[in-house]
């Protein structure tokens, strides 16, 4: 950092705001990344479908439309590079009458000129053979082959942990209160004190408006949209092989089958119009209406099946499109307005806004060589009889198992608080802590012992995901035991 403080400040810390930093940080710049939150990822982006949209849903007379195609095609290289979990499973959209096919052809013809290959109409009966589970209401389908499932949160830690790698400045638990100049720069109020910087990228979600108009520029309203989703049974695994789709309307994609990448079904979302951008609250109503659309896609889903709920909010401008560009307030750019396909072209958005940064007359040096990749994640259960067997020989704190549902071992949640995790939803995202069936009765009291040993506190000040979401009260106050250290290498 020169005393002129950082070359770019990135507000948020969602998928967005880790691939910026991500891309910045492999040109010879100083990056800072400010997150309110305690952790990256805590916002929309943990909590979407999980789809690496096709490539051909969105108009390419939208600027999501372009950028949706260019992210698609990233992320097969992020994954490769930062290892998260990601498999391109392919998409169906399926018509359930006549009138649904003139939709369907017009996806065709979308994804033939946005060069999407391989998309094309399948008749009922390879419809049915491919995916024997879907309704025999089904008419025809269009199979996309380049649609992907990913773990949003497990992207967005890999990415922010890469720039880290590769010098990011990252700032949680930092929110940004107020923006002012001063000559040339940028000066970034934060209850830590100020941070300094000449050019600013608004990745705020569903709060860039607000952030906005701290600039000086807040000539746009986020509308926010909330999307519930629910998680069903692993037992339900393999009911469908591809994403679902029902064809979609003018605003939403509806409610979809989402085989996810860990093996669940997921199911949603809705599209609802709230007035709290913060308001992730799922209802009954929702889950009705969640229900009711996929049995209309797959009839042997039953609301017993349905293990966990969370929802997300969608930040949507009046456009319905993206809007990234320079603004009235030198060195301050916009990356707002980012709903659905969002996640999906967060690389493309990403190399978008350098460009721009380029045109606006910052000096971006490739950095001398691209910093290696850090060690991937041990994913235990996912490792062959063998490799566990060594592992575990290898080192003690994997045959300790903290997780029974989802059979995860004490060291890759020691591993996990290494690479950053500060909380229980923070470990649940890396590693599957609190993810099956019994959704963390078992493991969540051994996890936050292993927290509060890491940070020297009592269990009292462990946090489901940052803020005041503490777990215990403080006249309970005892320190963590710790991992048990006996035999360990
Ligand atoms: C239900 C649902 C399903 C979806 N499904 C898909 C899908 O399958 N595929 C797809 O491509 N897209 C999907 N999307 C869209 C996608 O999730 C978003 O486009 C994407 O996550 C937006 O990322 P972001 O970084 O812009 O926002 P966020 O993840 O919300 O990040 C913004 C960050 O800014 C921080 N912040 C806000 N204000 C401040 C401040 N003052 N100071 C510091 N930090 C601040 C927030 O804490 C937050 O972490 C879905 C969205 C929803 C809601």
């Amino acid at each position: 950092m020169t005393a002129a403080g950082h070359d770019v400040a990135i507000i948020g810390g969602g998928v967005v705001g880790c691939a910026l930093a991500h891309e910045l940080t492999r040109h010879r710049i100083d990056v800072t990344l400010l997150e309110r939150a305690t952790e990256v990822g805590f916002g929309t982006s943990k909590a979407n479908s999980g789809i690496i949209h096709g490539g051909h849903h969105a108009s390419p007379t939208t600027l999501k439309g372009r950028l949706e195609w260019i992210g698609n095609q990233r992320w097969g290289d992020l994954c490769d590079e930062l290892g998260f979990g990601f498999a391109r499973v392919g998409e169906l959209t399926v018509a359930l009458s006549e009138a649904d096919l003139p939709t369907l052809d017009h996806l065709v013809e979308q994804a033939e000129a946005k060069g999407v290959p391989g998309v094309e109409r399948w008749d009922r009966d390879r419809v049915l053979a491919a995916e024997p589970n879907l309704t025999t209401d089904v008419v025809a389908a269009v199979h996309g082959p380049t649609t992907a499932v990913i773990n949003p949160y497990e992207a967005c830690f890999g990415l922010a942990e890469q720039a880290v790698h590769q010098g990011l400045v990252l700032r949680t638990d930092c929110p940004v209160l107020g923006l002012a100049r001063n000559g040339d720069t940028w000066v970034i109020r934060t209850p830590a004190g100020p941070v300094h910087a000449r050019y600013v990228l608004n990745a705020a979600g569903v709060f860039a408006d607000a952030v906005a108009t701290m600039a000086g520029v807040g000539d746009f309203t986020i509308r926010p949209r909330k999307g519930e989703e629910y998680l069903l049974d692993k037992r339900l695994a393999g009911l469908v092989h591809r994403v679902i789709y029902p064809c979609p309307t003018p605003t939403t994609k509806g409610t979809l089958v989402i085989p996810t990448y860990d093996g669940t079904i997921m199911i949603g979302p809705t599209a609802d119009l709230v007035d709290d951008p913060d308001d992730v609250t799922t209802s009954a109503d929702g889950a009705d209406r969640v229900l009711a659309a996929a049995r209309r896609l797959v009839p042997g889903i039953s609301d017993r099946d349905v293990i966990a709920q969370f929802a997300g909010v969608r930040a949507v401008l009046d456009s319905e499109d993206f809007l990234i560009g320079p603004t009235a307030a030198p060195g301050f750019v916009n990356v707002a307005g980012i709903q659905s396909p969002g996640l999906t072209a967060a690389p493309a958005i990403a190399e978008l806004v350098v460009d721009l940064l380029r045109a606006q007359g910052l000096e971006l040096a490739p950095a001398a060589g691209p910093a290696p990749p850090l060690p991937r994640p041990v994913h235990f259960a996912s490792l062959p009889t063998e490799d566990q067997r060594a592992l575990a020989e290898r080192d003690p704190r994997y045959r300790r198992i903290v997780c029974r549902c989802e059979f995860v071992t004490e060291g890759e949640v020691l591993d996990a608080i290494d690479r950053g995790a500060r909380t229980l939803d923070g470990l649940k995202f890396r590693t599957r802590t609190g993810m099956g069936r019994c959704q963390g009765g078992f493991c969540t009291s051994r996890c936050m012992e292993l927290l509060a040993h890491d940070q020297g506190a009592p269990l009292s000040a462990v946090t489901k995901r940052g803020g005041g979401s503490w777990l215990v009260l403080e006249r309970d106050e005892v320190q963590g035991p710790g991992p048990d250290t006996g035999g360990a290498p």
